[in-house]
């Protein structure tokens, strides 16, 4: 059985979680989480970078930080996870869907002007695939017309636009180290804050709405509670998990590029001959092979791709159901203009394995049936 996704796990894992347990310091905030959050500042170039206990979680924070209101409108794409919608909708905001670029699956950031409204509050790119959104086009729109832009990581971490790290070039950028994405620490996420200035706030948020943080660093001599807010800090534990894979961020990254560049160049026979397409990574964008995907002719073709990958014991797997078309998104939402792309694009693309450690044989396996089937 070739796998879809195997978690990455790197072997320091134990060793660091048990240095957590005998530090008695398994609550948040401890040596762990403090060693993450810098390697995200060093890697990103952001203010400040604090860890919390999921990816929608850290968007739920971009969303209070952003001060959405009921009635507000965001504008995001419909070819998402639940999450980026999920943390506006929470609010009290609409989600304002457009359409995707069928090159890269992300956000067509030529509709995102006309989707705005006096209501609008928030833009929310969503970095599919570890590739970059036309973030220089969103800045400018979002300076124009005075709104906030919370960029959705989630799968981006390592990955790039014109020298700047994803997560970092929004007011806000949120990361996800769910099992399923390149770096884990199970369940758990990462807000990125571009300005310092809206750094004490976010502290505030994540710590039950006290200024606990700045008591801990000894600024004042007592906390209290200044401001309405939840619990977003994660276990030390599970920030000591995540560490052994940072430490180890780019060998991780380097394997999965290799695997990455291997399914591009078995496959790209099979786009020159017409039959499938490829991911497109366009100039300027760095990625960092978070997936690899083909696109079939239509639905039902990649249903009997699918399949008959599954017959010869390969995992693959589709995604997004568009949320305009899912109920919730039809009860908070709704999708500003056509749906050239999203739901057409989404129903040809198929996610092939791919994880830290996939041996090479199994990449030239799952690619060889893939060959057969167009056969
Ligand atoms: C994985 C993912 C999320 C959610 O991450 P969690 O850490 O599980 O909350 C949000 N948005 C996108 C695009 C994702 O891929």
């Amino acid at each position: 059985m070739i796998n879809f996704n195997i978690p990455p796990y790197t072997g320091k894992e134990p060793e660091y979680m048990a240095k957590a347990i005998q530090n008695h310091k398994i609550s948040g905030d401890g040596e762990f989480t403090k060693l993450c959050n810098k390697w995200i500042v060093d890697h990103t170039g952001v203010s400040s970078a604090l860890l919390t206990t999921s990816c929608t979680h850290a968007t739920e924070m971009a969303a209070l930080l952003c001060d959405i209101q009921p009635g507000d409108e965001v504008i995001m794409p419909s070819y998402t996870f639940v999450s980026t919608a999920d943390a506006f909708v929470l609010r009290g905001a609409t989600a304002v869907f457009v359409d995707i670029r069928p090159d890269t699956m992300n956000m067509d950031e030529k509709l995102i002007e006309a989707a705005i409204t006096d209501k609008t509050k928030a833009i929310v790119p969503v970095h599919y695939a570890g590739v970059a959104c036309e973030m220089d086009t969103i800045m400018d729109i979002a300076k124009r017309h005075n709104l906030y832009v919370v960029e959705d990581a989630a799968q981006g971490v390592m990955s790039s636009y014109k020298g700047k790290a994803l997560g970092s070039i929004g007011d806000y950028g949120c990361f996800s180290f769910h099992e399923t994405k390149n770096y884990s620490m199970g369940e758990g996420g990462c807000l990125l804050i571009r300005d310092e200035k809206n750094t004490e706030l976010a502290e505030i948020i994540r710590e039950k709405g006290t200024n606990r943080s700045k008591f801990f660093r000894g600024q004042i001599d007592k906390y209290t509670w200044v401001e309405a807010g939840s619990s977003y800090l994660p276990s030390d534990m599970n920030a000591a998990y995540l560490w052994a894979q940072l430490e180890k961020a780019q060998e991780i990254y380097d394997n999965r590029m290799a695997t990455w560049n291997l399914y591009y160049e078995q496959l790209l026979p099979l786009q020159e001959a017409g039959k499938i397409e490829l991911p497109v990574i366009p100039e300027g964008c760095v990625h960092n092979a978070h997936m690899f995907y083909i696109k079939a002719k239509d639905l039902e073709e990649r249903s009997a791709l699918i399949r008959f990958l599954k017959e010869n014991d390969i995992s693959s797997v589709f995604h997004y159901i568009p949320l305009h078309s899912a109920p919730a998104g039809q009860k908070f939402g709704r999708f500003h203009g056509e749906d050239v792309y999203t739901t057409k694009e989404s129903e040809r693309l198929t996610r092939l394995p791919l994880y830290y450690g996939l041996e090479k044989e199994k990449v030239l396996t799952v690619c060889e049936k893939i060959k057969e089937f167009y056969k």
